[in-house]
């Protein structure tokens, strides 16, 4: 690196490195934000070190996992609409880790061997869920006893048959059928550990009185949340009076090894003020470049004397991280510090954030045409390429 300023010493490290490692030394970008040297931990988006992710990390690349990899439709089971507790139980069942006698057999558990609800044959999932007479008789009173029949008939497994039997279910149907499941397990546990027999029209009324409830609770509970989420903005709005309004966006394209950053200034009314591209190189990661874009947008924009600002941006990481008061020692985490040093210097009644693309767009534009142009610029008068957004959104 050069002494007097953060770059690269392309000549240097042409001299000492073979032409594929200078390239990558040389693609690593620099960010004036970042002046201290760090060791980072790259388990974490903070880079701090954490056990759960150095466990996490353990898991992935030391163990090898594949051979408990259960093969299935996994997404039928986890959208099921039933409670939770329903899933879980259906979920163990797939895993093939349900506490049956024979598992807990396997295991070297000593316990009886036979299904507590018949006494007639050994206790395996496919058995106590499936196969056990006191089941088939809770199936037998269900709509799609059919569908249960044909398919205990063809497969062997407690695991192949719920997922083949969900794949035929509607959705209702499959939140009955877990439900169901569920009871037919607590009527184990009851015939287990409290000695009570329930009858089979009870398991079946049991699973659909639960569903029931646990449907009119979550009906309940969502009216009014519905009601009170808006969401991000989709369509681009005026500041409020007095304030102005900077779109702020950064472009990556393939093939092109520089960032664009477009940043765009509006009045309350929603007339152009001003607007400004440029561009770095080499290529940073996404949210990187967007900090940088909003870095480039605070730095540029107070100079205007412009009164309040309302700043917007189309990524979330970037807005949550400027919000957040977590740490964060990545250089990412260092350039969104200097952000909000910049803004609290700076701003008064200002705000920045997330809106959608859509509301967005002007910005985006600009920020595509800023890796195009040589060099960067301050536009005074509106550009070609967004001249048709702004009038739209003006109106
Ligand atoms: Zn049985």
């Amino acid at each position: 690196m050069k002494n007097d300023i953060k770059e690269w010493d392309t000549h240097l490290i042409s001299l000492i490195f073979d032409p594929i490692k200078a390239a990558r030394i040389l693609n690593t970008p620099l960010y004036p934000s970042v002046t201290e040297d760090r060791r980072l931990w790259s388990g974490e988006r903070n880079g701090d070190y954490s056990v759960r992710s150095a466990y996490r990390l353990c898991v992935q690349e030391l163990i090898d996992t594949s051979h408990l990899r259960v093969n299935g439709d996994w997404n039928l089971l986890w959208k099921i609409k039933a409670p939770p507790k329903v899933k879980n139980l259906i979920w163990r069942i797939c895993r093939r880790c349900v506490s049956t006698r024979a598992r807990l057999q396997d295991k070297g558990v000593n316990c009886p061997n036979l299904c507590a609800l018949c006494n007639i044959e050994g206790e395996d999932s496919l058995h106590v869920f499936f196969k056990c007479p006191s089941s088939q008789n809770v199936w037998s009173m269900t709509s799609f006893f059919q569908v249960v029949s044909s398919v205990i008939n063809n497969e062997n497994e407690a695991s192949a048959i719920v997922f083949q039997i969900l794949r035929q279910l509607s959705k209702e149907d499959a939140a009955l059928f877990a439900c169901i499941l569920w009871s037919i397990w607590k009527q184990r546990n009851n015939q287990i550990w409290n000695n009570v027999t329930d009858a089979q029209s009870f398991v079946f009324s049991r699973a659909n009185n639960m569903l029931q409830e646990w449907n009119t609770v979550r009906n309940v509970a969502a009216t009014p949340v519905s009601n009170q989420q808006p969401g991000a903005a989709c369509i681009w709005r005026k500041p409020s009076a007095g304030h102005v309004k900077c779109n702020v966006d950064a472009s990556f394209l393939p093939h092109n090894n520089k960032v664009g950053i477009g940043i765009c200034i509006r009045d309350d009314q929603g007339a152009f003020i001003l607007a400004k591209t440029e561009w770095f190189s080499p290529k940073s990661e996404v949210h990187t470049g967007e900090a940088l874009g909003l870095l480039a947008a605070l730095n540029w924009v107070h100079e205007l004397n412009l009164g309040p600002v309302e700043f917007e941006l189309d990524s979330k990481r970037v807005v949550d991280s400027f919000h957040s008061s977590k740490r964060d020692f990545t250089e990412f985490g260092v350039i969104v510090e200097h952000c909000k040093s910049i803004f609290s210097t700076y701003y008064r009644n200002s705000s920045v954030e997330f809106v959608r693309r859509q509301a967005n767009e002007v910005a985006h534009k600009l920020a595509k045409a800023a890796t195009l142009s040589a060099s960067f610029q301050i536009l005074v008068d509106i550009p070609n390429c967004i001249e048709h957004i702004l009038i739209n959104e003006m109106l």
